[in-house]
């Protein structure tokens, strides 16, 4: 269970989209909460901004989820300011362009696995090191972020991306299992087509309007629906919930 009265969280990449959401809303709900960013600081304090005039506290903090040096630098600043990172929001991710299979380099698939895989291994890893009982530490929540691309597979679009979703799985289930008896929860969600700039970076602008209409929903996502998820997925209201993956896809 999430220990009350002293939450802090830490949101990879949190200055924009789906963690900037994450970052604001898990202000709201009482967190201190450390803005992750990689390159844009201006984005980074805008939401560290925002948060500070709704009365709430954060941070931002450079770094690179998959550079390890970076990783324990964030959660000691966060620590630092805040205190104990009780909660880890494994947001950060890449998606390159569309591509057939015969399109992917080593190249891409190795700089797509270093931030969505071993980013996501090396803040949950330095997570259970601070949050684990049996290590002196008070318990804790892990959300990652996944995608619904791990289940679907991404065929002819990107499956070096779906891949390493398929792993961000794996590691939540064997994670949650082994850390249990911790104190620790780990979760994941899988998004659908959320309304972010991911979609610009894959080379296609246009997702969202394009395959929005056509999702059992009718639409695409916002990133506050994914955070929604994020934050209950954090809560005490999930305490019994571990090893467990939510669905924020519309029904797809
Ligand atoms: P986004 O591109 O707006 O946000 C991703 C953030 O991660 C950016 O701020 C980026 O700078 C940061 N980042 C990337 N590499 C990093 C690194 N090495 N270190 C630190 N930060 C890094 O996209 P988003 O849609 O908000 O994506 C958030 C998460 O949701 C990602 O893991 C993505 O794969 C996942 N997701 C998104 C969708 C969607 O439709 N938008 C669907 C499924 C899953």
């Amino acid at each position: 269970m999430t220990p009350t009265g002293r939450r802090v969280v830490l949101v990879t990449g949190g200055s924009r989209g789906i963690g900037a959401a994450t970052c604001v809303m898990a202000a709201r709900s009482g967190y201190a909460v450390g803005v992750n960013y990689r390159h844009d600081a201006d984005a980074a304090a805008r939401v560290v901004e925002t948060i500070i005039a709704a009365g709430g506290r954060a941070l931002a903090v450079q770094g690179d989820v998959s550079v390890e040096a970076d990783v324990l630098r964030l959660f000691d600043a966060v620590q630092d300011a805040f205190g104990p990172v009780s909660a880890l929001v494994n947001n950060a991710g890449i998606l390159e362009t569309q591509a057939r299979l015969e399109q992917i380099s080593v190249e891409r698939l190795q700089r797509v696995l270093k931030t969505n895989v071993v980013g996501v291994f090396l803040c949950a890893r330095e997570a259970v090191k601070r949050m684990s009982t049996r290590q002196g530490g008070p318990g804790g929540t892990i959300v990652n972020v996944s995608s619904r691309a791990a289940v679907l597979g991404a065929p002819g679009e990107y499956v070096d991306y779906a891949l390493s979703k398929g792993a961000v799985d794996t590691l939540t289930i064997g994670l949650a299992k082994e850390v249990a008896a911790e104190g620790i929860r780990v979760n994941a969600v899988r998004p659908g087509i959320i309304d972010t700039d991911i979609h610009a970076s894959g080379g296609e602008p246009g997702r969202v309007e394009r395959l929005g209409p056509a999702q059992p929903l009718g639409r695409g996502g916002t990133p506050e629906e994914v955070a929604a998820a994020i934050l209950w997925l954090l809560s005490d209201a999930a305490s019994y919930v571990t090893g467990s993956f939510t669905d924020v896809a519309g029904g797809r």
